[in-house]
């Protein structure tokens, strides 16, 4: 049996991947071990979520371009007066939102800069006034970079502020800023954020405190492959100690105007570097962290993203109406793709797209010619596992 073959073998068995092994993985270049690596993720998936790739109706609200931070990777940010530097108000929010209800979001995604000159009052009547004015709306709102930077301004707590934004309307956090989660790669990244224990400590704050996040990983720039590993593991270290995350998102780099890749002559990763991030990420978090997204449609196409549905991933992620942060950066696949076009991709595959919320439960199914062996698909669907052993 080839090395490989072990590795899978032993992830099958359910035993935790080592660093190194997890790094052997991510490094596998060589066709035949990846298909076979790749095979044995979407059987993994296929266990839980048989032949179902979700998908959410959501929107992009980014109220400022304005940061104090540099990270290496964003081209997003403007200084305060910078040419294209703007800071919506509150009514510019509502408007945004209000005037794109009719593509039938479910919710809405709101990151920022980190403005000095955004009153602190703004990140709690920005909430308010969403659930006021659409109660229905789920808020996945403000990365645990936001928490720290509100954390500074207030001198509160992480818990206290994440009550407050709580019992202001929030729902979900996503679970960015987190890049590469080894502090002295992020020293180099983004060297003014929080370090790697700082992260962790607002995310297991926020699932203590009954808010979800998503976790991420932001790669193929300046970390190895070693540097990846650990990462995986540290998400894995959290989830199996507050079961909080609701996905894993992988971000591949995108070099094209991102400030470090100019600088030293970056380039964006491959795509089997992309497949092997979904296909090891499954392999390792397996039923403990079941929901892998695809390779971002909005970083590198839906042709990659769709293609990696078949190495472990199970979501293909948000229609994402008005992406800005990533189109800054160079990415050149628009800002929206319709939940029609998302249901078709998917439907062309095999597969059976269902429409999901915030934090997984079934909206919509739509039957493919590929028959679910879950059933019942109109109500909330637990891993095929759970069904079985009820
Ligand atoms: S990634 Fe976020 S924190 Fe970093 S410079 Fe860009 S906007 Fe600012």
């Amino acid at each position: 049996m080839s090395e490989v073959s072990q590795l899978i073998e032993k992830s099958v068995e359910g035993e935790t991947l080592t660093r190194g092994e997890i790094a052997q993985l991510l490094a596998l270049r060589d066709g035949g071990a990846c298909r076979e690596m790749y095979r044995a993720a979407d059987e993994w998936k296929r266990r839980l979520w048989a032949d179902r790739v979700t998908y959410v109706v959501n929107l992009n609200l980014n109220p400022t371009n304005v940061c104090v931070q540099h990270c290496g990777f964003c081209n997003f940010r403007r200084s305060d007066g910078d040419a294209g530097s703007y800071r919506m108000t509150l009514d510019d929010c509502l408007q945004h939102i209000a005037a794109r209800l009719h593509y039938g979001i479910t919710e809405v995604t709101i990151q920022s800069g980190l403005d000095s000159k955004t009153p602190v009052e703004f990140y709690f009547a920005l909430l308010r006034e969403i659930k006021n004015a659409f109660p229905r709306l789920h808020i996945h709102a403000y990365s645990p970079e936001e928490i720290a930077f509100l954390g500074d301004r207030t001198g509160e707590s992480y818990r206290k502020i994440i009550e407050r934004l709580k019992a202001s309307g929030l729902g979900s956090m996503p679970g960015t800023a987190a890049e590469i989660l080894v502090d002295d790669v992020r020293r180099r990244l983004c060297g003014e954020k929080v370090m790697t224990a700082e992260w962790c400590e607002i995310v297991e704050t926020a699932h203590r405190a009954g808010v979800r996040t998503t976790s991420t990983m932001m790669y193929g720039h300046i970390e190895t492959v070693e540097d990846r590993a650990a990462h995986l593991l540290r998400l894995l270290d959290v989830q199996r100690r507050t079961g909080g995350f609701t996905e894993f998102i992988q971000l591949p780099f995108v070099a094209a105007r991102a400030p470090i890749a100019i600088k030293r002559g970056l380039q964006s990763p491959e795509t089997v570097e992309a497949m092997n991030v979904i296909a090891v990420a499954r392999l390792l978090f397996r039923d403990e962290l079941p929901h892998i997204q695809a390779i971002a449609w909005v970083k590198r196409g839906l042709d990659e993203a769709v293609q990696s549905l078949h190495c472990g991933a199970d979501d293909l992620g948000g229609t994402l109406i008005e992406e800005r942060i990533t189109r800054a950066a160079g990415a050149d696949f628009g800002g929206y793709v319709p939940a029609s076009e998302l249901c078709a991709r998917i439907t062309e595959e095999n597969l059976r797209p269902v429409q999901r919320n915030t934090l997984y439960e079934i909206l919509e199914s739509h039957p493919s010619q590929a028959q679910s062996v879950l059933g019942n698909t109109t109500n909330n669907e637990a891993p095929l596992q759970q069904s079985v052993v009820e």
